[in-house]
């Protein structure tokens, strides 16, 4: 087995990586060392996540109350977009399911059959997560869901540099040997082409079995060292600038993260509880640096509370996320843009594929050639969700206009067509976005299926009506009995060890 592991990076991947590592090889001799260079910093940014995140924390044992408390997390139910369909539309792409299943038919079957009569309420509210988010309102979702109403899950927006210097006490105190430094060098067996060793301004040299490049969107060992190529997404997801900027918070924070179109990108709006994180996402193509930043700052909610910084990206991935004894993990692997929060989770999904398949000191041919597998799948499977965004608009701009005439993937056209003709939901069991995902941006942005599945039909409308109606005012019911989204982050806060400690 590998013995020397040597990552380069201390951001958000580094620290996940550092973290994981430590625990799960606990006891098998493995030294892990992290080389990160303050001189050079990490990109900054990166405050929404997706549910999964959770499963990482419970495989490090990590307390989530202390977490969110040490990270000024809030809850995020999901991502409510404004303005993609067309200006004046919103729809929220919730962490839960929309409705329950009547008879044997999906749920979003019958909406579609009610809908078309014009008896039918939003989709969303039918789904207990979106309707928590209107409403400010969150409890922790039972253990076991006594009905699929209660099938809800969430993540958490917090502050990544915070929740990278929490991993970070995690990795030092199992172990890890962290060391400040700027990599100038690397030295590749001349034969193999395995990495061997990278050299430190300082002239220290670290030599290693495993190289786990974590240095960002520079991509110092898996690009700048092995040449591996760039698979470059740009033509299906344009947007290549971004500003962002953090400002005070002015109305009360919701359990959700807001995704608001504009003329040539979209801004988002990340509540933490301290602060609002704000970005303008946009392609230089169709809007001026200038413009793109004034745009920003006219929408905020509260005075900010820096600079905007400005960041500069190319969406795409490695051509091979492991090359030889270097594994690509976070930037230095690839960026798809932020739309979805699903750059912390491709981080995550990185690591436990590497854990799964942890390698011999050669790095067997098979075992790579898996793991670049898997992470094919899922970075096609995120290429394709944020797409299906971007080509179900229908704005006026240039950079819609361009955005919807653009060509798609087969992948991505199949999963459109079949929703368009009778309703099928895209499914697969590897990589994230199920079907309540797809669902959401579907008629969320106004793509309704031309026939539904034809067993519908087996209930009577009367039925359909009934059982909406019931489905509605179950989750209005529960919606009013939960707490307060602040309430019950206070709540929260006091259930874990530190809190009282904190307080004093
Ligand atoms: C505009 C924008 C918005 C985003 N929003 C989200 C979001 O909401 N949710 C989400 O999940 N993700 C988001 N992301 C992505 C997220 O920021 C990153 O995935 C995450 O921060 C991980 O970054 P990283 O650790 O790979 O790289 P970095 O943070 O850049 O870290 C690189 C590390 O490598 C070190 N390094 C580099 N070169 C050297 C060298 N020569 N020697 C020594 N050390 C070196 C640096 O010092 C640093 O420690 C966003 C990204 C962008 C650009």
């Amino acid at each position: 087995m590998v013995r020397q592991i040597v990552i380069v990076g201390g951001g958000t991947a580094g620290w996940m990586t550092a973290a994981a590592l430590a625990r799960k090889l606990s006891g098998t001799r493995a030294n892990i060392r992290l080389i990160e260079s303050a001189e050079i910093g990490t990109v900054g940014v990166g405050e929404a996540t997706l549910p999964q995140i959770r499963e990482f924390n419970r495989m490090l044992d990590i307390d989530e109350a202390d977490l969110m408390a040490q990270t000024s997390a809030t809850i995020k139910l999901g991502i409510e977009f404004r303005d993609w369909g067309k200006a004046g539309d919103h729809y929220v792409h919730p962490f839960g399911v929309h409705g329950e299943p009547i008879g044997p038919v999906d749920f979003h079957h019958h909406w579609v059959r009610e809908n078309a009569r014009g008896r039918a309420e939003d989709f969303g509210s039918y789904c207990l997560a979106i309707e928590a988010a209107r409403h400010q309102r969150f409890d922790l979702p039972p253990e076991n869901p006594a009905s699929l109403l209660h099938a809800y899950t969430y993540a958490f927006q917090f502050d990544a540099s915070l929740y990278a210097a929490f991993l970070a006490d995690y990795a030092t105190a199992r172990g890890v040997d962290r060391i400040e430094g700027k990599v100038i060098a690397v030295d590749s067996d001349g034969e193999t082409g395995f990495i061997q060793s990278v050299m430190l301004e300082s002239g220290q040299q670290i030599s290693g079995e495993l190289f786990i490049d974590c240095s960002g969107f520079r991509g110092l060992l898996i690009e700048q060292e092995m040449a591996t190529g760039f698979a470059d997404w740009s033509d299906y997801l344009p947007c290549n600038r971004a500003f962002a900027v953090p400002c005070k918070i002015a109305d009360p924070v919701g359990p959700f993260t807001r995704s608001t179109a504009r003329s040539a990108g979209w801004q988002w709006r990340i509540p933490l509880q301290h602060r609002i994180g704000n970005g303008h996402v946009y392609c230089d193509r169709y809007i001026s640096d200038q413009d793109a930043v004034d745009l920003l700052m006219k929408n905020l909610e509260g005075d900010p509370i820096a600079e905007p910084k400005q960041l500069f990206f190319r969406t795409g991935k490695r051509e091979k996320l492991w090359n030889r004894n270097c594994v690509a993990i976070g930037l230095s692997g690839g960026f798809l843009e932020p739309l979805e929060s699903t750059s912390i989770d491709l981080i995550q999904s990185g690591i436990l594929n590497l854990i799964a398949l942890f390698p011999e000191k050669q790095c067997a041919a098979s075992d790579v050639d898996e793991y670049n597998r898997l992470m094919d799948l899922e970075y096609d499977r995120v290429r394709d969700f944020l797409m299906l965004h971007y080509v179900l608009n229908q704005r006026d701009e240039p950079f819609w206009r361009d955005m919807r005439e653009m060509e798609w993937p087969t992948s991505l056209g199949e999963k459109i067509e079949a929703f368009k003709r009778r309703g099928i939901v895209p499914q697969y069991d590897h990589g994230l976005f199920q079907p309540a995902s797809w669902l959401s941006v579907f008629i969320g942005q106004n793509l309704l299926p031309e026939t539904c599945d034809p067993r519908v039909d087996a209930i009577s409308v009367a039925d359909r009506t009934n059982q909406l109606e019931h489905i509605r005012r179950t989750i209005d019911n529960r919606v009013g009995q939960m707490s307060g989204h602040l309430a019950f982050l206070e709540k929260y806060r006091a259930t874990y060890s530190g809190a009282a400690e904190d307080a004093a």
